[in-house]
């Protein structure tokens, strides 16, 4: 069938019967008229479908050759909606250093009784294995992890699993489907936060869930328009317009990662580069065999103290200092102030997030530039600031 990156572009072009609009139109209507009042249309309220989002989700489901998906209006939401499938006895296993505000989520819902929880270290396999025989009803996988990216088999988990009921749920979100298809490596769903990668301009906050099977898409969607956690019109309208440039942009993030990853590894500012595409990374041969490239997140330890890092920051010029990830524009972050400044400091010395980690969502600006920019801002914290 049809490559990646031509669904990404081309999916539901040309469907516009009234005008051939090439792109479709976008339907902002709440409700819709039926035939007569015994003979609803294929849509009829705007919680329960309609047809910009529903385009949206056809594309993604393709994208991740899942047979359906949902938008949801935050990745929060769309990970609320999986947890739906769990029942107060179920058992949830999730990793350590998963997203904090998914932790947040797990652990808030396992205090009030709705699952059982076990947090592990996924990356040991005497932990996985002894969750799993505890018969688990749902494994929960982030791969690569935010911000150290470390890596996790999928298929060798999902082999694990086989024969059992348990479902394996896999937050794509780092990598998005062009990289990265895990329901083909023995997932049965995949959640994304499509603020990141997928829509890719930092202007819309959404989610998806995708189901390998109907019977899971069907509850899904069920879940998802009895909860009402559905995304607006206007939002996959958006993202859609992402979805069309995603294999473009990932193209131009990997290949600035690279030469981000040439200037930082030769660098003495530098102690610590993380990032699977290199050879020494813990995760590469791993990432090698199930990713369809690197991706375009690093992150480093920056020799020094806290002074030299403010100062590294500080002198960036073509980084913006700001959370999330994903966007055209490159961003600098320090994961111990900033995104996971929630963790306690015990959370974070056993998660592996030091003072001086700083982590990189590489843009599409110029490369070199990016490269440039970087070495600048490392040498002053080498030489000392003398403004
Ligand atoms: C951002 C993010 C989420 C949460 O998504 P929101 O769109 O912010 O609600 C979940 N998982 C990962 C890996 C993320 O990076």
């Amino acid at each position: 069938m049809k490559s990646t990156t031509t669904i990404a572009v081309r999916n539901g072009l040309e469907t516009d019967i009234q005008y051939g609009s090439v792109v479709p139109p976008m339907h902002l209507s709440t409700n819709y008229c039926f035939d007569d009042a015994l003979s609803p249309r294929e849509f009829d309220y705007s919680r329960s479908g309609n047809p910009t989002r529903a385009l949206l989700a056809d594309t993604l489901a393709k994208l991740e050759k899942g047979a359906g998906a949902i938008i949801t209006n935050t990745g929060m939401s769309a990970i609320t909606l999986v947890l739906q499938l769990l029942k107060p006895h179920d058992l949830l296993i999730v990793p350590h250093d998963s997203y904090g505000g998914s932790l947040r989520l797990f652990k808030a819902f396992a205090d009030k009784g709705c699952f059982k929880l076990d947090i592990i270290d996924q990356t040991q396999e005497e932990q996985i294995q002894s969750a799993i025989a505890k018969e688990p009803k749902m494994v929960w996988l982030e791969t690569p992890s935010n911000p150290l990216l470390r890596i996790v088999d999928i298929q060798k988990i999902a082999n694990k699993l086989e024969g059992s009921h348990t479902l394996l749920v896999v937050d794509n979100t780092f990598l998005s489907p062009l990289l990265q298809k895990p329901l083909s490596l023995g997932a049965d769903i995949i959640v994304h936060s499509t603020t990141k990668y997928i829509n890719g301009h930092s202007d819309v906050v959404g989610g998806a869930v995708i189901a390998k099977t109907d019977d899971l898409s069907e509850t899904l969607c069920w879940w998802g328009n009895t909860l009402g956690l559905t995304g607006g019109a206007f939002d996959a309208y958006q993202t859609l317009r992402g979805v069309r440039t995603l294999p473009i942009r990932i193209k131009q993030h990997e290949q600035n990662a690279k030469k981000v990853v040439n200037i930082l590894s030769e660098h003495h500012a530098v102690s610590q580069l993380y990032y699977p595409g290199l050879e020494n990374h813990i995760g590469h041969e791993i990432a090698k065999r199930q990713q369809s490239g690197f991706g375009g997140m690093v992150s480093f330890e920056l020799k020094g103290d806290h002074n030299a890092l403010i100062q590294f920051v500080h002198r960036l010029q073509l980084f913006s200092l700001a959370e999330s990830l994903g966007g055209v524009e490159s961003l600098v972050c320090v994961p111990a102030l900033m995104t996971h400044r929630s963790m306690d400091n015990d959370a974070q010395v056993k998660a592996g997030i030091k003072p001086t980690l700083i982590r990189l969502s590489i843009g599409v600006e110029d490369g070199d530039d990016l490269a440039t920019d970087l070495k600048q801002a490392l040498d002053t914290v080498l030489l000392g600031d003398k403004d």
